[in-house]
């Protein structure tokens, strides 16, 4: 069996609203696993340990690295982010479709490991709408949306190197088309 075929890498700047569109495509198609990461940035708003995200210390996330638990990790706006092992593989080995949301660099390494998984980027519909939706989350201090406008750029540019890429001008419209590369992909032997 190939494996790697139910692996879905799904990527987008901060702010274009991976995920909802990705929390709209789990609750239509529950089948699907989406992966949870550590990280060691602070909690945002409701987040909770062990629902969005790991949360840990650097020491513990770095005692993560040591024991080769992880995937793949990743520094963002600095902090680490990565994904465990054990999120990933015994779903893979069953057949069930993996969905990781992860920042271009984890997705490229991804990409390296298992070249069968398949990338899709979720672009905003324009620069400017994605400040809007940026600043009406509210959470984040000037500095910080400064900072992911601009990483947000340079991930746009490397959008070029996933298999696929959506537009997320309509939550229902992107949760589908996600769904279809999805079907598409899992037809193949
Ligand atoms: P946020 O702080 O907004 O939750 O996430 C920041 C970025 O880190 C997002 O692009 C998110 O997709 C990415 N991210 C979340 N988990 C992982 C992970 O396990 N690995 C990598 N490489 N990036 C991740």
């Amino acid at each position: 069996m190939n494996e790697e075929k139910y692996l879905f890498v799904v990527s987008g700047p901060s702010g274009t609203g991976k995920d909802t569109v990705v929390h709209t495509l789990l609750e239509q198609h529950p089948e699907l696993h989406k992966t949870i990461s550590a990280t060691t940035r602070a909690r945002r708003g409701e987040e909770q340990d062990g629902r969005e995200y790991h949360f840990l210390t650097v020491p513990q996330f770095e005692e993560c690295i040591a024991q080769d638990g992880l995937v793949e990790h990743a520094n963002y706006c600095g902090n680490y982010y990565g994904t465990l092992k054990s999120e990933v593989e015994p779903f893979m080995q069953s057949g069930t479709p993996v969905i990781m949301v992860i920042e271009v660099q984890g997705a490229g390494n991804i990409k390296r490991i298992y070249p069968g998984a398949t990338t899709v980027f979720i672009l905003p519909p324009n620069m400017e709408e994605l400040e809007r939706r940026l600043r009406s989350r509210g959470t984040d201090t000037e500095e910080a949306i400064q900072n992911r406008l601009r990483r947000a750029e340079t991930e746009i540019a490397l959008s070029a190197d996933y298999d696929e890429c959506v537009i997320n001008d309509s939550v229902e419209r992107c949760a589908d088309a996600i769904y279809a590369i999805i079907e598409e992909k899992l037809k193949q032997q």
